[in-house]
């Protein structure tokens, strides 16, 4: 009675980092803390009767796997509630997320504009999939929105980007792209990975639909594959579950319940690491083998205003260019004794990459120094050590080259 008379008896009211915590959970008739991991393909039901009625939509409940699961649903509840979006759908990995997000809204003859400095596999799908159904692109330059502007066509159905890009951390201007997208009918997709929900929330800045790899800082912590969309109900009901539940990207139970676990921490971790990346681009900006540091909130990224608009904190990541190239980026890297050479983010472990040998190995040269991919480049996803042995980390590897 005087519970559900308090104001916080209504999930939508409460923070962030309560949501975090107890956002859409559901307890079963045990009354489990944690919640409970619904590891099942399919569900019974108790009449013929009420099979019919699930199946037509009429009675609530759960189906199928592929469709629905308790715990995959306490996943989308909760991070709809973080996110502030009215509805979300998990899927099994960061891609199965993008992709859908984009074949969900195109059909043949329509065009996307997309931002050119993108996470490998998203470019790939925009440039090598998407021609194959009739749908084509332009890629530009997402620095200049009037870039986005000029590339628009009667067509355009989507504009997709991520800010800040992977890896050099340059920055879309989100609030005047979906205005200029809007202009033209199209939907704004945006890739929220290097940020995170705790450091810009692009669905207030007007994008339609956020898109995550939760295999990064939702998990954080290594063990999963996992993406989600988030976005109006109209659309993730409509287009991205029907497109889920007959094309079956879905989202397993075990990760979903490893998620949920992560977020409870989500906050706690992004704010830490967000701290640590902050004094390591500082301390990366002084060092004389550095030839330029990128960090949205650092005095020396050219769209620092944008990003101290746009964005909490600078996020967990710091790309930096060794001076005297790969040689001495591959020396760098393999003089630190914490920080691990691997090429995932977000997580709990410090993390460096060389992206011109790695992830962007595959483009020919020129495009790379055309999305500023230079040899002397590293990629540092900062994780939750000590600040001051990660900065020492740095500093030693950095005297030896
Ligand atoms: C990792 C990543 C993806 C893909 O996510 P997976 O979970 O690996 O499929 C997409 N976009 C960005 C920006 C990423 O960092």
């Amino acid at each position: 009675m005087t519970k559900s008379n308090n104001p916080l008896f209504d999930p939508k009211r409460r923070a962030a980092s309560t949501q975090m915590v107890h956002g859409g959970t559901e307890r079963s008739q045990h009354g489990e803390t944690s919640e409970a991991m619904f590891v099942n393909s399919g569900f019974v039901y108790e009449t013929s009767a009420d099979a019919e009625a699930r199946f037509k939509n009429r009675q609530p409940g759960h189906i199928y796997g592929r469709f629905s699961n308790p715990t995959v649903e306490m996943f989308q509840n909760r991070m709809a509630l973080i996110e502030g979006a009215e509805a979300a759908r998990g899927l099994a990995t960061g891609m199965a997320a993008v992709t859908t997000a984009l074949m969900s809204q195109v059909r043949a003859g329509d065009h996307v504009v997309a931002a050119r400095a993108l996470f490998g596999s998203c470019r790939y799908v925009i440039e090598e999939y998407l021609p194959r159904w009739g749908v084509t692109s332009t890629l530009v330059d997402g620095r200049d929105p009037q870039n986005f502007a000029d590339a628009m066509r009667p067509e355009t159905k989507v504009v997709f980007f991520e800010s800040p890009t992977n890896p050099t951390l340059e920055l879309v201007d989100i609030a005047a792209v979906s205005e200029i997208a809007h202009a033209h009918g199209a939907k704004v997709i945006i890739d929220n990975v290097f940020a995170t929900a705790m450091n810009q929330s692009p669905l207030e800045l007007g994008a339609d639909l956020v898109v995550y790899s939760a295999t990064k800082h939702i998990d954080g912590q290594g063990r999963v594959l996992g993406g989600v969309i988030l976005g109006s109900q109209e659309l993730i009901g409509g287009d991205i579950h029907t497109f889920i539940r007959q094309t079956g990207p879905s989202m397993s139970p075990f990760n979903a319940w490893t998620l949920l676990k992560g977020l409870e921490t989500l906050e706690l971790r992004v704010e830490k690491q967000s701290r640590s990346a902050a004094q390591i681009a500082e301390a990366l900006a002084q060092h004389k083998k550095v030839e330029r540091v990128f960090y949205p909130h650092h005095k020396d990224h050219p769209q620092v205003d944008l990003g101290q608009r746009q964005m909490k904190t600078g996020s967990t990541l710091v790309a930096f260019e060794v001076k005297g190239g790969q040689a001495n980026a591959f020396a760098v890297s393999d003089a630190l004794a914490v920080i691990l050479i691997s090429n995932n983010l977000g997580d709990a472990k410090s993390i460096i990459t060389h992206p011109t040998t790695t992830t962007h190995q595959r483009f020919d040269e020129e495009v790379r120094l055309d999305m500023g991919i230079r040899p002397g480049l590293l990629r540092l996803s900062v994780g939750l050590e000590d600040p001051e042995d990660l900065i020492a980390d740095l500093m030693y590897a950095l005297d030896q080259v």
